[in-house]
């Protein structure tokens, strides 16, 4: 009986499975293309300077409209793409057109790029890092790079070794959503970072929740201590921006500050930041 029952549910699931599979192939397959025939775009969101508001800088963030699917988000097609090697292409793609794009920039703000850890170990990337800011034209000192702690753990010296090469180029590294991976402590130590972005889970309700606090005052000392910058991801509400601010937070990035967009929208922002900066003094 329960023989039966096991081979209802399969034949049950597997039209479904097999589907789910054809699907997986053909998201695989239009990724491979993506590039080619002009579907992502890059959409940016503004990182403020908690004690004054001014815009320091902007994190690209890759946008897919695929012809029947629509927009697909990153989370979704990112693994996909590391998984079959397309990152590659891909996030070549997005460092040439976010430096390009910044070189144009009448403020000479900073631009983050998000990195995979498939990119990082890729011969070549610190070459490749070298070619389009010679290409661009973009000075190093604007370009960071954000990686996640899991992009370190795969192979840690080979890793340490494309990031030290960048940073001899001048660029910045940046820790992204510290606090979600493990051993993150060590890494601080191991790796030569710039900045440590905490994760956004960590400044959810941060001004009603003390455990939450707790945490993230921990990070924020833990970045005096080793002198470096935070930045707080996600922040959503005005409290939540008002803790920052209490608590000497560097710099935010969030939906109540700015959501991702064409860079467009933030031409004037880009424009009238440091003057507002500069009344404000
Ligand atoms: P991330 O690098 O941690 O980027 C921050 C994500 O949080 C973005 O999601 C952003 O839209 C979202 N976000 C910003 N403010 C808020 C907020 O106030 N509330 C909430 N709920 N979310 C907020 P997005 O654009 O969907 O990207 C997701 C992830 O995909 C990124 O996380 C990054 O890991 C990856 N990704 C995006 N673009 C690229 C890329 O060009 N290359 C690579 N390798 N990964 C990318
Ligand atoms: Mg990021
Ligand atoms: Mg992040
Ligand atoms: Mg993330």
């Amino acid at each position: 009986c329960a023989k039966n029952h096991g081979r209802g549910v399969r034949r049950f699931f597997e039209p479904i499975l097999a589907a789910q599979i054809r699907d997986r192939r053909a998201v695989e397959h239009d990724l491979r293309h993506a590039v080619e025939r002009g579907e992502f775009k890059v959409v940016y969101q503004p990182q403020l300077a908690v004690d004054s508001g001014i815009v320091v800088g902007f994190e690209a963030l890759l946008r897919w409209r695929h012809p029947e699917r629509g927009t697909v988000p990153p989370d979704l097609f990112i693994p996909i793409a590391e998984e079959t090697g397309s990152i590659l292409p891909i996030g070549e793609w997005v460092l040439r057109e976010t430096c390009r794009e910044a070189a144009t920039w009448e403020k000479p703000l900073r631009i983050a790029v998000n990195v995979s850890a498939v990119q990082l170990h890729a011969p070549g990337f610190a070459e490749l890092v070298h070619e389009v800011l010679f290409t661009t034209g973009l000075a190093p000192a604007r370009l960071e790079l954000e990686i996640t702690e899991t992009a370190l753990v795969r192979d840690p010296v080979r890793a340490l070794t494309a990031l030290r090469r960048v940073k001899a180029m001048g660029v910045r590294i940046a820790m992204d959503d510290f606090g979600t991976g493990y051993s993150s402590l060590s890494n601080l130590r191991a790796f030569p970072f710039d900045k440590i972005k905490i994760d956004r889970s960590f400044i959810r309700a941060v001004d009603v929740n003390r455990e939450t606090a707790a945490i993230m005052r921990a990070v924020l000392g833990l970045g005096r201590g080793l002198g470096l910058p935070v930045l707080a991801e996600g922040v959503e509400t005005s409290a939540e921006l008002a803790f920052l601010g209490a608590e000497n937070c560097h710099e935010a990035q969030g939906y109540l500050l700015g959501r991702p967009g064409p860079m467009a929208h933030f031409i004037e922002h880009t424009r009238e930041a440091p003057d507002r900066g500069e009344a404000a003094a």
